[in-house]
């Protein structure tokens, strides 16, 4: 294999990441130093000025929720004013603020970073977990994404992969990453549904295979749908218990309230192994006479299925929705792909089986199929490219998938007006032609959006493309040639042609998602 580069698979996720890479044929999860083949998505800072990064940020996060930033995929890509921004201004307890152009940024101890960096420092961890165990730099790698993210949120992972010193050879759709893990695409024919239950949210997508190509025919989700859910519903019943024992409220107590979402979470892990779990939370707060006070809490598969079935119950409604955006019935699909460490749950698997009339596929761990995905997709990339240049050409894995948004661009009106339509296969090209809506124009400027409301504005705005030098003209007459490519990695590029004078003006919309450049480059300088 001299001359050919190792190419990591990393699955970026909300809660925690994966490293997976193939090594003679085979795919490896890689692991830590201590043996972990999952890091938290988590990056800690501390008072002495170090950062810590992975599941060693995870126990500092239940000390210093302040100084903690998770869930950082949530927010890249986003405006200041999103909704997902919103809610985590009020939900997490690092602080976020409006930076230059709308931008989110996080501050901590008076220093602010961007998302792509916080990504980044997660993905820089993940390389350096490859690097040790296969004892070779690493600079190729294949990143996952959600299928529903967006031009601005794939540009944004893209840059959080290179602020870690990795060239992203591909961004992946999950889903799409979990079927090749299970080997489908090498001929058959099948329906099949991805339902990926993480920490903090839902993803069903619906992908047929034809031969050797996946095409995903619908995708839904509920992004504060999760494992968290549970546990928040079982440390309020745990705060409950202790209030009925105890006489008094923990609300306010912040360590206490943490330290009972990570004794919660223990509790649901625990019941997906044991039909009882026992705890016993040692000095968990402290009465007014100073005593300390122990919570000692049990409860019962049963039980904790009983109190946490609507949870699952409203997966299925995304699954109707992906479905009947499909055409498809829950009994139509021939697979069952299982993705996160939520279907681990045998209420969860229990429920799947029902709904799709079928037990779903668990062979693989739920939470290492999409970097193992990911990796099959790198090594086959490499060797498609590396047997290329021998002259004998192998074939990567195809893939096609779809667009999750519309694509358009805002009319005079302010109206959107819909170029590419949502869930089409990528990647695809659509050539429109316009006109000037005034005499003599000499320049048109095109808004462009992804999303679906009917008001331009109320879509995410990509960027925008300016045609100058257009052939002076009676309105209505001068045409501009419009092309509109999503390529392969989801990401857009926009060319906009003077049909008569054949004037060009290409965009490749280098989305900056607010960003100006020399923030951009100030990223990269300060590395991660
Ligand atoms: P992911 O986002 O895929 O890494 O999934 C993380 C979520 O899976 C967290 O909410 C975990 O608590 C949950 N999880 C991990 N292992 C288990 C388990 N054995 N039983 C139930 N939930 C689990």
């Amino acid at each position: 294999m001299a001359g050919e580069e190792r190419v990591i698979g990393i699955d970026l996720g909300t809660t925690n990441s994966c490293v997976a890479t193939v090594l003679d044929g085979a795919v490896h999860v890689v692991p830590d130093e201590r043996g972990a083949r999952i890091q938290a998505s988590m990056v800690s800072f501390l008072a002495d000025g170090s950062v810590v990064v992975g599941n060693e940020a995870r126990q500092e996060q239940i000390v210093d929720p302040q100084n903690t930033v998770y869930s950082a995929k949530r927010l890249i890509g986003r405006h200041y004013a999103s909704k997902e921004v919103k809610t985590a201004l009020q939900s997490f307890p690092y602080r976020i603020v409006k930076g230059k152009n709308n931008v989110p940024l996080v501050e901590i101890r008076n220093e602010r970073y961007g998302l792509p960096e916080i990504s980044g420092m997660v993905l820089r961890r993940m390389k350096d977990i490859a690097e040790r165990y296969l004892r070779t730099p690493v600079t190729k790698a294949v990143v996952t994404v959600p299928a529903n993210f967006n031009d601005t949120q794939r540009q944004m992972t893209k840059l959080a992969g290179t602020l870690a010193g990795l060239d992203v050879i591909r961004i992946i759709n999950e889903p799409t990453a979990a079927a090749l893990a299970y080997g489908y695409g090498r001929g058959m024919n099948a329906r099949i549904a991805i339902y990926d239950f993480g920490g903090g949210t839902f993803d069903i997508t619906l992908l047929e295979m034809r031969d050797n190509v996946f095409e995903v025919v619908a995708t839904a989700g509920d992004t504060y749908l999760g494992g968290d859910d549970f546990d928040h519903r079982l440390s309020r019943y745990m705060m409950h218990a202790f209030k009925q024992q105890y006489g008094f409220s923990l609300e306010g107590d912040t360590i206490a309230v943490s330290r009972l979402k990570h004794v919660a979470e223990k509790v649901k892990c625990e019941l997906s192994n044991n039909p009882r779990a026992v705890v016993n939370v040692a000095e968990l707060a402290q009465d007014e006479r100073g005593q300390l006070l122990d919570l000692r809490f049990q409860m019962s598969r049963d039980d904790f299925a009983e109190r946490h079935q609507d949870i699952v119950q409203r997966t299925f409604l995304v699954c109707d929705e992906a479905l009947s955006v499909a055409g498809m019935k829950a009994r139509d699909i021939d697979g069952v792909v299982l993705v996160g460490g939520t279907t681990r749950m045998p209420l969860v698997r229990q429920m799947v089986a029902e709904y799709f009339g079928r037990e779903p596929l668990t062979d693989i761990n739920p939470e290492e199929v999409v970097a193992i995905g990911a990796a099959i997709q790198g090594a086959a990339l490499e060797q498609d490219h590396f047997t290329s240049a021998g002259g004998t050409r192998r074939n990567a894995p195809l893939l096609l998938d779809v667009t999750p948004m519309s694509l358009g661009v805002q009319t005079v009106s302010g109206y959107y007006d819909v170029i590419i339509e949502r869930n089409a296969s990528i990647p695809c090209e659509v050539t429109r032609t316009f006109t000037t809506g005034m005499d003599d124009q000499t320049s048109v400027r095109l808004q462009i959006y992804q999303g679906e409301s009917k008001v331009a504005v109320e879509n995410i705005k990509l960027g925008e493309i300016e045609l100058y030098g257009l052939r002076p003209g009676p309105r209505g007459q001068v045409e501009i040639q419009v092309t509109f490519e999503i390529d392969t990695n989801g990401i857009v590029v926009v060319t906009a042609r003077d049909r008569e004078t054949g004037i060009q003006q290409a965009t490749r919309i280098e989305v900056s998602a607010g960003y100006t450049p020399e923030e951009i480059a100030q990223m990269l300088e300060r590395g991660v």
